[in-house]
């Protein structure tokens, strides 16, 4: 590219007189372009839909079908005894719940940042929202977790690794062991990450994971619960709707488990299907080569980020191995929202697209606590109030390349530019 733009977000020349308009970057790749769905699973879909078997059980499927194949190499891949695959990562949450007890008017802890079908799967089983607060690194205030979970009397807390960010987990299971608190792990955007060595979602009781479309893996819908309690399997199992079928499930417990349950148990049709399980299984071969390449990507525009003005990454906490899949980083404080809105205007007109939580109100993937209007938990987080109007979020391709990366870093630096200048002027 031109002298120009390399000049470009810099403090160097001056910039060009009117009658000679600067050239600004533009990002032309789609950002939300999803994982691609490998040519195995293609060819395994449509060998599912030819045999017409698409539903997982039968009285006679003629062997193992795809969701439990699905089912064995999934708990395999993050280290559990047992998943149950479920129709997302919602219904996996709400069933998760279920196989641990929680009834209507029960109190659930849940992250005061996540994405809007946690607190909707607390809404579905009719429990009460008790929104813990988080800090500037997007992970759980311990300190509100444990006033909150002594003035409530909670004894769950659904926590969400948020947009990949994992919380201190040691810390939050050691207190939470000390509260009498049972741990769902959401891992919707952790899926492949390591907390100090150890799988994300191996922490807590039960761990849930999605993948819808912008995931890690990709079927569109779908979700799995993954746990090593033969008991909460067995439950998961039933309620997830085997009918009596349940020993064909992947990571099936012993039958004595069943025997207390399997006619006491409702069943709530939340099944994956055959199909989605074969579109997912070859991508799970994928995923450590997905992983290296979001990982670059977000290490390279992470780098870029720190040499723009007004904004900062997000620092990881070096125990973190996260799953570089999105990006998230802070206004600065005190930076006009006038600013942060033309910046995020300026980059989504040349191609770079980014979600702020300090917009007006929220759009698209954003999701905010106090847009939770159906919550009858309605204090404020003072963390999050003073994190999420910096908040800015934006998507990472598999796809991007370490020139797409330049490109983005410099759509976003001239965006920067300006809007900083537009301000002044
Ligand atoms: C996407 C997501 C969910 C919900 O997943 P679905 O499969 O769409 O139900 C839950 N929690 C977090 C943090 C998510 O990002």
């Amino acid at each position: 590219m031109s002298e120009r733009r390399r000049s470009a977000g810099t403090s160097g020349p001056a910039a060009p007189s009117a009658d000679e308009p600067k050239e600004r970057a533009r990002f032309t790749k789609i950002m939300s372009e999803p994982v691609p769905i490998p040519e195995a699973a293609i060819e395994r879909a449509v060998t599912v839909l030819r045999s017409g078997r698409l539903f997982r059980y039968g009285e006679d499927t003629g062997g193992e079908g795809e969701a439990a194949s699905f089912e064995r190499a999934f708990a395999g891949f993050v280290g559990r005894r047992h998943a149950v695959a479920i129709n997302s990562c919602g219904c996996a949450l709400f069933l998760a719940m279920k196989a641990l007890g929680v009834t209507p008017g029960d109190k659930v802890l849940c992250s005061g940042f996540t994405l809007a079908p946690v607190p909707g799967a607390i809404s579905h089983i009719g429990a009460e929202h008790v929104l813990v607060d988080v800090t500037e690194r997007l992970t759980v205030d311990l300190l509100d977790l444990e006033e909150k979970a002594v003035q409530s009397g909670a004894k769950l807390l659904i926590l969400s690794h948020m947009r990949g960010h994992v919380h201190g987990l040691d810390a939050v299971a050691t207190l939470c062991h000390r509260l009498g608190v049972a741990i769902i792990e959401d891992c919707a955007h952790t899926l492949g990450a390591r907390w100090d060595g150890c799988p994300v979602g191996s922490f807590g009781a039960i761990a849930c994971y999605s993948s819808q479309t912008f995931k890690h893996i990709n079927s569109g819908e779908g979700g799995i619960l993954a746990t090593d309690d033969d008991a909460l399997a067995a439950k998961a199992i039933m309620l997830s709707g085997s009918y009596m079928m349940y020993a064909q499930n992947g990571t099936c417990p012993p039958e004595e488990v069943f025997a207390p349950i399997r006619d006491a148990t409702p069943n709530y049709s939340m099944r994956m299907s055959n199909l989605v399980a074969a579109v997912l299984r070859p991508q799970l071969d994928q995923l450590d080569g997905w992983i290296a390449r979001w990982n670059d990507a977000y290490r390279r525009i992470e780098a870029g980020l720190k040499t723009i003005p007004h904004i900062d990454p997000i620092p990881r906490d070096p125990r973190d191995a996260f799953v570089g899949s999105s990006i998230q980083f802070l206004a600065e404080p005190g930076l006009a929202p006038e600013i942060a809105a033309a910046f995020v205007d300026e980059a989504a007109a040349h191609g770079v697209y980014i979600k702020w939580f300090g917009a007006d109100r929220t759009a698209g993937f954003t999701s905010r606590y106090d847009q939770w209007r159906h919550l009858a938990d309605s204090r404020r987080l003072s963390g999050a109030d003073r994190v999420l109007p910096r908040l800015m979020d934006m998507r990472i391709a598999v796809s991007f390349t370490p020139e797409d990366c330049r490109t983005i870093v410099t759509v976003l630096a001239e965006a920067m530019d300006a809007a900083t200048k537009g301000q002044r002027g």
